[in-house]
């Protein structure tokens, strides 16, 4: 028998329309560097999303489910185009604006991008590309920048503002498919070529559902999150989809992501919640430390992309901004868990909880393998790698425009859950703790030790700024850690200390014997620690190496 009810379809459509009407007045404001933000309502958002289709469409011709770039950092016309692009049936392909040349040639290529709506001050980074882009018929331009650098280049080339002006401000946007391809997003590719996840209509309404749920981020029209996380790195982690929802006002960071606009923002737009990488909080802290601000608006603030050291969680406790762990992937949309306690508990009793990466929504099923393929309990102490399956987690990768979707054994298990490579324990009442990357985790003599336990562990000390452990060959044991320092401006401990201090919380043959001092850990394109050029600079001899 089925059911009764209505079947709409659950559309990026029906998002736009009810945010630009229910919530039309609430603002997403973008940082500009001059004394006044840039403010647009979310009604005027969504009759710009209508222009930008129909200039897209009447005017460049992008037809059915044709791929639609962006280059572009986190502002106004990037929101419009996450909402007008999926809408009109076309896909946005947000391209991640820190990859390597290379790596984007062979997205766009690959994605068989058609236009690419790309921001002034990014032009230099994308003029070079162009002549090894020949499906980009389009290039867009918004925002400052010198637009000579794209003279007599293939492309045509247009003005956003130009472009969109004088269009109309409705658009009778078709009825989709809620299964269709709505957004797409590379994984950096660590390993092998980048792999294209392709979010549906469908998986990103659910997934804007959850992230607004209280258990989530819970943010309603009375809040303003600073959405630091970019646009290009897993849609911001479905925050534009998620506020025009609820009416959540975003603001923008553009451009300034630097520890010390970002501590300026906050003080003066009082945004209420934030989402970045740890890395971000990092740099925010010595910011805040050596000049402080006022952050104590953000009551809450989602941190996640990279395990996030407790002493980080500790020192922004202390200016009375609450982090909130949360754990996912590209390929999980990417709220996986999110680590709010459970009810009743002293802020004590809540603090275990909290450093862990969180539980898992309803939407989200995990279990957890072992060795040998079995299935390991909930316990708390049996570690497996975390396989998760779910109605916004991706079930295979873009296989090219005439190409069949890709399912890697080492990414899909034989019955179509989604291998995440991640590996650790689950507690009874569902709260996973990562130990490591399955890759990152350092075999020893037959024992694993986890880079992440021994990074924290270091993070604890005063002296230290960022610590990165990553595994290196050893004649006797494998592989042994190797601890990479970055230490405070003025610190003076040194490695007899910080082995010392480590040996308070780690058992005495997980130690380090091999430590080295680094002015930065190398980051990925996402701000995630870069274990890989760790690695390669110890193989290179790179690194000054001294022995314990
Ligand atoms: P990339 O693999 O290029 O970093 P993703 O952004 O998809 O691309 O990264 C997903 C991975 O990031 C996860 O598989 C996990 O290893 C790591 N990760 C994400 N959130 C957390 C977290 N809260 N704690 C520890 N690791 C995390």
């Amino acid at each position: 028998m089925l059911s009764t009810m209505q079947d709409v379809p659950l559309t990026v459509t029906r998002i736009l329309t009810h945010g630009m009407t229910i919530h039309g007045k609430s603002q997403v404001t973008t940082w500009t560097g001059e004394p006044e933000p840039h403010r647009r309502s979310f009604a005027d958002i969504g009759a710009r999303a209508s222009q930008l289709a129909h200039a897209l469409r009447d005017e460049l011709g992008v037809d059915g489910d044709q791929r639609v770039a962006t280059l572009m950092w986190n502002n106004a016309e990037h929101v419009e185009a996450y909402l007008a692009i999926p809408s009109m049936g076309a896909v946005l392909h947000t391209l991640n604006l820190r990859l390597p040349a290379e790596q984007l040639v062979w997205i766009v290529n690959h994605a068989d991008d058609k236009v690419v709506l790309a921001n002034g001050s990014l032009l230099p980074l994308l003029a070079p590309l162009l002549p090894h882009l020949p499906s980009v018929e389009h290039v867009v331009v918004s925002g400052p920048g010198d637009r000579s650098l794209l003279d007599g280049l293939a492309p045509t080339v247009h003005e956003y503002e130009e472009l969109i002006a004088g269009r109309p401000t409705s658009y009778a946007w078709p009825e989709l498919d809620e299964r269709s391809a709505a957004a797409m997003c590379y994984t950096s590719g660590t390993t092998g070529d980048p792999k294209g996840v392709v979010y549906s209509h469908r998986s990103i309404y659910l997934h804007s559902m959850q992230v607004n749920m209280a258990e989530s981020m819970g943010l309603t029209d009375k809040d303003t999150t600073l959405v630091v996380v970019p646009q290009f790195h897993v849609n911001a982690w479905g925050l534009p989809h998620a506020t025009f929802m609820t009416g959540v006002n975003m603001l923008m960071p553009d451009r300034f992501l630097q520890p010390a606009p970002l501590a300026e923002m906050i003080e003066r737009e009082r945004p209420t919640h934030a989402a970045a990488v740890p890395t971000i909080w990092q740099g925010l802290l010595a910011e805040v430390t050596a000049k402080p601000r006022d952050l104590s608006s953000m009551a809450s603030v989602t941190i996640g992309g990279a395990a996030c050291p407790p002493s980080l969680m500790e020192a922004y406790d202390k200016l009375g901004v609450r982090l909130c762990h949360a754990w996912g992937m590209t390929e999980t949309s990417p709220l996986g868990t999110m680590s709010n306690p459970p009810a009743g508990l002293t802020d004590e009793q809540e603090w275990p909880y909290r450093i862990t990466q969180g539980r898992f929504p309803a939407g989200v099923e995990a279990r957890l393998v072992g060795p040998g393929g079995e299935h390991l309990p909930w316990d708390g102490e049996s570690a497996g790698e975390l396989e998760v399956r779910g109605a916004w987690i991706a079930g295979a990768y873009y296989g090219g425009a005439d190409g069949e979707d890709l399912r890697p054994e080492d990414k899909f298990s034989e019955d179509g859950w989604l291998k995440t490579g991640d590996v650790g324990v689950i507690s009874a009442d569902g709260y996973l703790t990562l130990t490591d990357r399955a890759k990152d985790v350092i075999k020893s003599g037959g024992e694993w030790i986890s880079s992440v336990d021994l990074e924290n562990a270091l993070m604890a000390h005063p002296d230290v700024a960022e610590a990165a452990v990553v595994a290196v060959p050893d004649e006797k044991w494998g592989e042994r850690p190797l601890a990479t320092v970055v230490l405070k401006e003025g610190a003076t401990a040194d490695y007899a200390a910080l082995r010392t201090f480590l040996a308070q919380s780690v058992a005495k043959w997980q130690l380090p014997e091999r430590w080295t001092i680094i002015p930065a850990v190398p980051k990925t394109s996402v701000g995630k620690f870069d274990k890989k050029v760790i690695r390669r600079q110890y193989a290179d001899g790179e690194l000054d190496i001294t022995q314990l």
